[in-house]
């Protein structure tokens, strides 16, 4: 079987001719190859193929539900198989004069008065940005106050150029002509045990239902672009290690105009030198001598906001814990703040000099217990050593 012309080609006009385009069209060749017009017999008979040639095609690509058919199936699967089928029969245009108004003729045998189908179901062509994460590391003294931070973050943003359209004018977004806007293709084979049809995504538009015949030139028909943004963080006072903020539309600018993704910045609280952390309480080490234990005094300690004074009272034991209320974070829950915890370490001299040993001696003469600091302790051990 040879193959069929192309309907468009028959009547040269483009894929995305509208109806008054193909109605001129037709007009002009159903003038030019009226059989009527033609006197030598040769001429007439090719004339009559012609004319036969463009009535169909005219019959077609006239009628809007019949054109998306044959735009979507071609001559495979539309059932309007025009062969054979003389146009002299119908309605016999040969009785027609070279004068007669073709134009009139299309509209009332091409589907004139036929404007059901509707192409304004047109797919969502455009797609959300993609969501972005910052870790954003901040110290403990930050989180004591809470803390503004500006960020730099290098994201896609809304091309300013296209207005994130893509097309370089409105105009140049057209309905994809091969799906008519669906964004899939029906293909439909005739084999020996019935019809098959396969549905894919139109390779034409990848199923977006549109083309963007000029695309805008800064973007390159993304509608958005590579930059590099500031951007300010406001975080809360309190706020835990691993603490992830939504900010949102702060992510990626969609493609086409979809909406953005969001950002997601994640907080990162840096080990403090001095500081451990729990919830809303901070520990703290704090050596002292064995004298300041024993006597007692009255110390200076680091604190989240300047110095504090801590009085250690005489006769102190190493590892005690002095809990100093509000000198902790901000509880995010709004109950006031957490504590300072200080443990004090007992330190050991460890280098003495004779007359500090003659000294220490003494004392342990006076308080009898050189040996056995705690007496009490040693005697519960004693079935055990
Ligand atoms: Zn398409
Ligand atoms: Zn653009």
């Amino acid at each position: 079987m040879a193959s069929k012309k192309d309907y468009y080609e028959i009547l040269g006009v483009e894929r995305n001719a509208s109806k008054d385009e193909i109605k001129k069209a037709y007009k002009t060749l159903a003038k030019k190859y009226h059989p009527d017009k033609h006197q030598d017999s040769k001429q007439k008979k090719e004339a009559e193929e012609k004319f036969k040639e463009i009535n169909e095609a005219a019959a077609v690509l006239g009628d809007e539900q019949k054109r998306a058919q044959y735009d979507r199936f071609g001559h495979a699967g539309g059932g309007f198989d025009f062969s054979g089928f003389d146009f002299r029969d119908f309605g016999g245009f040969s009785d027609f004069g070279a004068d007669f108004d073709f134009g009139d003729i299309f509209d009332t045998f091409f589907g004139g008065g036929f404007g059901g189908f509707s192409r304004s179901r047109r797919r969502e062509n455009s797609y959300r940005g993609a969501d972005l994460r910052f870790d954003l590391n901040i110290s403990l003294e930050e989180v004591a106050e809470g803390v503004e931070k500006t960020i730099v973050i290098p994201r896609f943003e809304k091309c300013d150029k296209c207005d994130g359209k893509g097309a370089a004018h409105s105009g140049d977004i057209v309905t994809c002509e091969v799906c008519n806007g669906s964004g899939r293709q029906t293909t439909t084979r005739r084999t020996p045990f019935g019809l098959f049809q396969t549905t894919t995504t139109c390779r034409k538009c990848h199923g977006e239902g549109t083309i963007i015949n000029n695309p805008c030139r800064l973007c390159k028909g993304e509608g958005r672009v590579q930059k590099s943004s500031k951007l300010k963080i406001r975080i809360p006072a309190g706020v835990d290690d691993n603490t992830r903020l939504r900010i949102a539309r702060e992510g990626e600018a969609g493609i086409k105009g979809g909406s953005p993704g969001d950002l997601y910045v994640i907080i990162h609280v840096m080990q403090h030198k001095l500081f451990e952390r729990e919830g809303d309480s901070i520990f703290l080490d704090v050596p002292i001598s064995f004298i300041q234990a024993a006597l007692g005094d009255t110390i200076e300690i680091p604190t989240l906001k300047g110095k504090a004074k801590l009085k250690i009272p005489e006769g102190t034991q190493t590892n005690t814990v002095f809990k100093i209320k509000d000198k902790g974070l901000p509880n995010l829950n709004g109950y006031g703040r957490g504590s300072q915890n200080v443990k004090v370490i007992v330190q050991t001299p460890k280098r003495l000099n004779k007359k500090q040993k003659e000294l220490l001696n003494e004392l342990a003469k006076e308080l009898g217990e050189k040996t056995t600091p705690n007496k009490s302790f040693f005697e519960k051990l004693k079935d055990k050593l």
